[in-house]
């Protein structure tokens, strides 16, 4: 990025740079991937550009189906223009089928898929380890409105419906995802961050009999290699259907 747009924040994957338009910013996916709040690091050469891509498919297909995000457009293969939003420090995940942290957390046998979606809310801060979060707390902490909650809920079960759908159409079995929302400003409650192999869990549809192929950042997570065939791998088949 040229040094004419100034550097707003860094994260773990990302860089937000400012935008001529102040009601914008201009985000950057880098090639970084960490894992376990970070303690694993490492640089995938391609990454940022593929979670880019998907990302910007996945946000036009949700935008389409009345789903209030974001993305406004792609600037190039690894850099995305979007609305300029207040983000709100929770991480929702939705849960399909049992994996990951719930299994560790709970007596629910790893690969169970779940008769509802659940939701599981956690307090983005890296310094607290992004724990496990109640509604209660969430409001006690002033960070959302029993409302505001609840339309949260609301659109992420929403979303839930038309990516799981979508995923299946392209034999990927949707097993749980990560998203964060912010208010833009105008204060309204839309989607942000990115919705890619980074922050879903994959599975291959195609596998004969139980085996799992991950096609996600579990490849990373669990050393299994081949992390940019697998994310290659997700965006052929989201180009070939779109
Ligand atoms: N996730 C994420 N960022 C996090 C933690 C989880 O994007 O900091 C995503 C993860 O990719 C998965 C889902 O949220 O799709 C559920 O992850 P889980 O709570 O099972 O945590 P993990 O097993 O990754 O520690």
């Amino acid at each position: 990025m040229n040094n004419k747009y100034e550097l707003i924040y860094e994260g773990k994957a990302k860089k937000v740079f400012s935008h001529n338009d102040l009601d914008k910013v201009i985000i950057e996916f880098k090639d970084d991937a960490t894992a376990f709040n970070a303690l694993k690091k490492a640089k995938f050469e391609g990454k940022g550009k593929l979670n880019c891509l998907i990302s910007a498919r996945i946000f036009k297909l949700l935008i389409k189906n009345n789903i209030p995000t974001h993305f406004l457009e792609l600037k190039n293969e690894n850099t995305m223009i979007a609305k300029k939003i207040e983000v709100i420090p929770l991480e929702i995940v939705l849960r399909n089928t049992a994996y990951g942290s719930l299994c560790k957390q709970t007596t629910i046998k790893s690969g169970t898929d779940l008769a509802r979606p659940l939701i599981d809310i956690y307090l983005k801060n890296d310094e607290l380890n992004d724990p496990l979060i109640t509604k209660d707390r969430i409001e006690l902490m002033n960070i959302l409105s029993s409302k505001d909650l609840d339309l949260i809920i609301d659109l992420t079960l929403k979303i839930n419906g038309i990516l799981k759908s979508f995923f299946k159409n392209i034999q990927l079995k949707l097993v749980d995802f990560k998203l964060e929302f912010g208010y833009d400003l105008k204060k309204n409650i839309i989607l942000g961050d990115e919705i890619s192999p980074d922050n879903c869990r994959f599975w291959d549809l195609n596998q004969k009999n139980d085996t799992i192929l991950s096609l996600d950042k579990d490849r990373f997570r669990n050393d299994l290699g081949g992390l940019i065939e697998a994310y290659s791998e997700i965006y052929r088949r989201i180009n070939n259907f779109l």
